[in-house]
C-alpha cells in the first residue's frame, strides 16, 4: 500500500490511476458528492458517475413544489411520472403566505382570532413591508429585516397593532421566517423579496418528491453510507476519501453537500479552498427548519389547510399544516424555523411530540395522541448542519457566483448554488444539472473529442413526452 502522502503528491501530479471501476472505459469518470435531489440530477448525464452520498435521498421528506408552471425545471419530470399537485397557493402569493388560501389561528388560550382581523393584519403588514422598501433606499448599508420593521413601526405608529392584533403580526412575522428558516433579526433587507418566483403558485406534491428521486436515481452507481472527509484536488484526478479510509479517484468530481457541512469544514480540502471560496461558504446564511409530523388515527381538526398558533413573539408563534385535505391521511406536520427549530432539537423526540400536542390540545381539548410521530433534526445531523441557505444581512455582490465557480476539476452544486432559486428542490435540481454540465464540458475540452460523448440526458427524453401538470383542490 502506497503512503498517504505518495497518494496524494501523485494525484496532484496527475499519474494516479482511476480507482473507479468504469462502466464505459472511454468515458471520463466523475463522482458526485451528496445524493440529495442536486447530486442525483448531476449524475443523470451520460458521463460515467459514481454518486457519494452519505445518507439516503435527504429531500424525500418534501412536499411542496415552488412554481406550479412549465418553466419549473422539475415539471417535464413530474409530468411524466403522472404526479398530482394539489394547489396550496394561486400566482399572486407572496413569500410568507403560500399556504394561506384556507386556515384558522388560535391565541394561546385555545380561542380562535376573527377571520377579520387575521385579513387586516394581513393587510397591514403588507403596507409594512412595501414601507421597508423606503428603508432599504435610505440606508447604503444593509439593515435587518426586522430593524427596518421596527423604523417603519416608529415612524407609522398607526400601522402599530396591539393586543390580539400584535400577536397576529407576530405570526406573520413568523411565517415569512419560516420562508427563509432564519429569525427576521438575520434576514437582509436588501435581499429578502429579490429572489425571482416562479409563476403559478404553490402545490403540494400529493406522493411527496420520493417517486422524482427514485426515478432520476434509475440506473445510477450510487454508493450509500459513504460520508466524504477529505477531497484531494489534482492536476488531472480527484481524489474522495471515506470515512473508513477508502479512497476513490475519477477525473473530476461535482461537490454537492448542504453548505452547513461546507461551513463546518467536516471536509478537509487539499489543496485548501481559496480565501475567496472560503469567505463565499462562510459569508451565506444557513437555517434551520424542522417538522415534527404527527399521525393520528382519527381526525379531529377542522378542514383546513393550516393551523396557527398567535403569541406575543415571532418566536412563540406556530403552526400546523394539515396533511388531511389534500391526501387523506389524518396527518398534522408542525413547522418550526430559525432559533426556535434549533431549540426544539435540543429536546428528546418523546418530548419534542409532547410539546407539540400541548399546542395542539390548546385548540383542540378533545385531540387524541399520535398513534406516530416522526421528528426531524436538520440543524444538528452531520449530513445536513442546517436546512437550506438565505442572505445573510450584509451579504457581498458576488457571493454567489464565487460560490459555484468551479476549482480546477472540482465542480460545486446543491441548494446554495442555484442561480435563482435557492432552498427549493427545483433550484438544487437546477444546480446539479448545471454543475454537470460545466463538468462536462470542463472534461471534454481536457481530454479532446467532443464527438466520444454524446450528451444526451434524462431530461431531453422526458421533455419529449409533455403532459400537463395535474394540479386540483379538493
Ligand atoms: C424542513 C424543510 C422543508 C422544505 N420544504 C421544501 C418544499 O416544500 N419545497 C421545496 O422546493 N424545497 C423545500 N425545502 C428545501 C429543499 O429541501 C432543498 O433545497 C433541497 O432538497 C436541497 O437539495 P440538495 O441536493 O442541494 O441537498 P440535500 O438534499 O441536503 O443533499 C445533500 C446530500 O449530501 C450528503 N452529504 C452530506 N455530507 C456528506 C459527506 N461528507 N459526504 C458525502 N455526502 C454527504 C447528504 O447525505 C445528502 O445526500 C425544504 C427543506 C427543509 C429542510
Amino acid at each position: 500500500m502506497e503512503p498517504k502522502e505518495s497518494i496524494s503528491n501523485n494525484l496532484l501530479q496527475g499519474t494516479f490511476a482511476s480507482r473507479i471501476e468504469r462502466r464505459h472505459s472511454s468515458l471520463p469518470s466523475v463522482i458526485v458528492i451528496g445524493g440529495g435531489i442536486s447530486g442525483i440530477a448531476a449524475a443523470r448525464d451520460e458521463l460515467d458517475f459514481v454518486l457519494l452520498p452519505a445518507t439516503s435521498y435527504s429531500c424525500y421528506h418534501l412536499f411542496r413544489l415552488h412554481g406550479v408552471c412549465n418553466e419549473n425545471p422539475l415539471a417535464p419530470l413530474i409530468r411524466c411520472l403522472g404526479l398530482t399537485l394539489y394547489r396550496t397557493s394561486g400566482d399572486n402569493s407572496v413569500l410568507y403566505d403560500h399556504d394561506l388560501e384556507s386556515y384558522k389561528l388560535f391565541d394561546m388560550d385555545g380561542h380562535q382570532v376573527p377571520q377579520q382581523m387575521v385579513i387586516e393584519v394581513g393587510d397591514t403588514f403588507k403596507r409594512i413591508l412595501k414601507e421597508t422598501e423606503k428603508v432599504r433606499d435610505e440606508h447604503r448599508d444593509d439593515l435587518s429585516v426586522l430593524q427596518a420593521i421596527s423604523i417603519v413601526l416608529d415612524r407609522n405608529p398607526y400601522l402599530r397593532q396591539e393586543g390580539l392584533a400584535h400577536e397576529v403580526l407576530q405570526w406573520y412575522i413568523c411565517r415569512m421566517e419560516a420562508w427563509f428558516a432564519a429569525d427576521a433579526d438575520m434576514i437582509s433587507l436588501k435581499s429578502w423579496d429579490q429572489e425571482h418566483v416562479l409563476s403559478g403558485g404553490h402545490g403540494l406534491m400529493v406522493q411527496g418528491y420520493y417517486p422524482v428521486i427514485k426515478a432520476l436515481a434509475k440506473d445510477i452507481d450510487i454508493r450509500l453510507n459513504h460520508r466524504v472527509t477529505k477531497i484531494i484536488n489534482g492536476c488531472n484526478k480527484v481524489m474522495a476519501t471515506v470515512e473508513d479510509g477508502r479512497n476513490f479517484v475519477a477525473d473530476a468530481a461535482i461537490v454537492t453537500v448542504p453548505l452547513g457541512v461546507l461551513k463546518s469544514n467536516l471536509i478537509e480540502f487539499e489543496p485548501s479552498l481559496p480565501e475567496w471560496k472560503a469567505a463565499a461558504i462562510s459569508d451565506l446564511g444557513v437555517g434551520n427548519e424542522n417538522k415534527i409530523a404527527l399521525r393520528f388515527d382519527n381526525v379531529f381538526w377542522p378542514n383546513v389547510e393550516l393551523l396557527g398558533i398567535v403569541a406575543p413573539t415571532s418566536y412563540g408563534c406556530g403552526y400546523f399544516l394539515n396533511l388531511h385535505k389534500a391526501t387523506g391521511h389524518p396527518v398534522l406536520v408542525y413547522m418550526a424555523a430559525g432559533r426556535f427549530a434549533y431549540d426544539l432539537e435540543k429536546l428528546s423526540d418523546e418530548s419534542a411530540s409532547k410539546f407539540v400536542m400541548l399546542q395542539l390540545k390548546k385548540m383542540f381539548p378533545d385531540a387524541t395522541e399520535p398513534v406516530q410521530y416522526l421528528v426531524s433534526r436538520w440543524g444538528t445531523d452531520p449530513n445536513s448542519l442546517g436546512c437550506y441557505s438565505y442572505d445573510l444581512v450584509g451579504k457581498p455582490e458576488d457571493l454567489y457566483e464565487r460560490l459555484r465557480a468551479p476549482l480546477g476539476n472540482l465542480f460545486f452544486g446543491g441548494e446554495a448554488v442555484s442561480m435563482d432559486h435557492q432552498g427549493s428542490v427545483h433550484g438544487a435540481y437546477s444546480a446539479g444539472v448545471m454543475a454537470a454540465e460545466n463538468c462536462q464540458r470542463h472534461l471534454l475540452e481536457r481530454l479532446g473529442s467532443l464527438e466520444k460523448v454524446q450528451l444526451v440526458s434524462f431530461r431531453d427524453e422526458i421533455l419529449e413526452d409533455a403532459v400537463p401538470l395535474q394540479i386540483s383542490r379538493i
